[in-house]
């Protein structure tokens, strides 16, 4: 489905010179899934941005907005987004869940050592201090005011939930971090999610294309991942209930009990809040999601912008979201290598070659796509 020219490279596979394209191609490279549960190929920023050395005459166009990692990795996005809060006390935004920044704590007995791991882990430590104290305040504080006490442990550069720790215990969340050798974040857990039929939790995968021009579309279609079981706030070990990523889904017994992989679309998803809670998914939800895009974008423009450079960029992002029961939207992750539902991916790629290759390699009459393109950009205007 995909109609411009493209290669097509395996994981890891070094595009060499297919970078010195013809001036008519678009050049794209794809990867393997980032989420284990969708077994196409998607696009990926696996680029070696390095070989795109400007050759005269050609045009170069690279999946990969260089800088991506200020959103795309957890710490930087917590540094990215929370940065004007911590420093200036200013409100943080209200749609990202308080997260500070731990590095694990080296003891004086490790620092003897010489082992790679703890001098590295002793480098980060001494360049970069974490915001363990201000975590304990502001734990203590939320608690205090009656707000929760459950926060979500997230390694820096984790993803598909692993190695994720859920803990209403200071103790228990340092001991786990200082126990790893990289950096984690620490969130503030979202006690009261929206959940369907059954009392089950869900996040939102949005697609979000930044195209050469650093304008911002959203992609029409979008997917819930739900969970299988209830969820239990009370118990914080059965991580089925709390994280809703297929690769832990895929084990419990209940897997596909109520949707077909444990995925519910838009369409689906907006007759239940219809029908449920009378709400709607274009009044109440996507106005949220759109303007926690824009605010990203406007939080990190600077980091990505390849103006200037001598190819251009564009990058498809995952942006994963939660609702909670007054209906919130919050920002959970940005994910820089996004999987995609199976059934969206046709379309997907081709909507995304439409608006974001076509203009940079335009297509002659007959090449002329006819198929919809359902990436809608959002109107913003980033001086603002
Ligand atoms: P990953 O890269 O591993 O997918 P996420 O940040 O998306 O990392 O977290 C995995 C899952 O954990 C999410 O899909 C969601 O179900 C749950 N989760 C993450 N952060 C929170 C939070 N702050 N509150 C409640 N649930 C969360
Ligand atoms: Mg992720
Ligand atoms: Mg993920
Ligand atoms: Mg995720």
């Amino acid at each position: 489905t995909v109609q411009s020219q493209a290669f097509y490279l395996k994981p890891g596979e070094m595009c060499g010179n297919a970078w010195q394209g013809k001036a008519q191609n678009s050049i794209l490279c794809w990867g393997r899934e980032t989420d284990c549960h969708m077994e196409d190929w998607v696009f990926s920023t696996h680029t070696p941005v390095h070989h795109t050395g400007h050759e005269p005459g050609f045009v170069q166009i690279v999946n990969y907005y260089r800088g991506s990692g200020c959103l795309c990795r957890k710490t930087s996005m917590v540094s990215t987004l929370c940065k004007q809060w911590k420093e200036t006390g200013q409100e943080p935004f209200e749609w990202l869940p308080p997260s500070f920044i731990l590095y694990p704590n080296i003891t004086p007995e490790q620092e003897e050592q010489s082992d790679l791991k703890s001098f590295i882990a002793q480098k980060k430590r001494s360049i970069k201090t974490d915001e363990r104290e201000e975590f304990k305040q502001y734990f203590e504080r939320v608690r205090s005011e009656g707000k929760g006490c459950i926060w979500i442990v997230k390694s820096a550069a984790g993803a598909k939930g692993q190695g994720v720790l859920i803990s209403s215990d200071v103790e228990e969340i340092l001991h786990f971090t200082d126990s790893k050798s990289q950096a984690h974040i620490v969130q503030k857990y979202l006690e009261k999610p929206l959940l369907l039929s059954g009392d089950r939790k869900f996040d939102i995968r949005s697609w979000v294309l930044v195209d050469t021009q650093f304008d911002i579309y959203l992609y029409k279609e979008g997917v819930l991942r739900t969970s299988s079981e209830p969820y239990n706030a009370t118990d914080l070990t059965d991580l089925t209930s709390h994280l809703t990523n297929h690769c832990l889904q895929e084990h419990s017994q209940n897997y596909g009990k109520y949707e077909e992989g444990n995925e519910l679309f838009f369409d689906e998803f907006n007759r239940y809040l219809q029908s449920q809670h009378s709400v709607t998914l274009s009044a109440s939800i996507l106005p949220q999601i759109e303007n926690i895009i824009l605010e990203c974008f406007k939080a990190c423009k600077e980091h990505l912008s390849t103006a200037g450079f001598a190819y251009k960029s564009f990058q498809l992002f995952g942006f994963d979201f939660m609702i909670d029961e007054a209906f919130k939207v919050w920002l959970i992750e940005v994910n820089g290598s996004p999987a995609c539902a199976k059934k969206l991916l046709p379309s997907l790629a081709e909507s995304l070659i439409q608006t974001a290759v076509d203009p940079v390699f335009p297509l002659s009459q007959e090449q002329q796509i006819t198929a919809e393109n359902l990436f809608t950009k959002i109107n913003y205007n980033l001086t603002q």
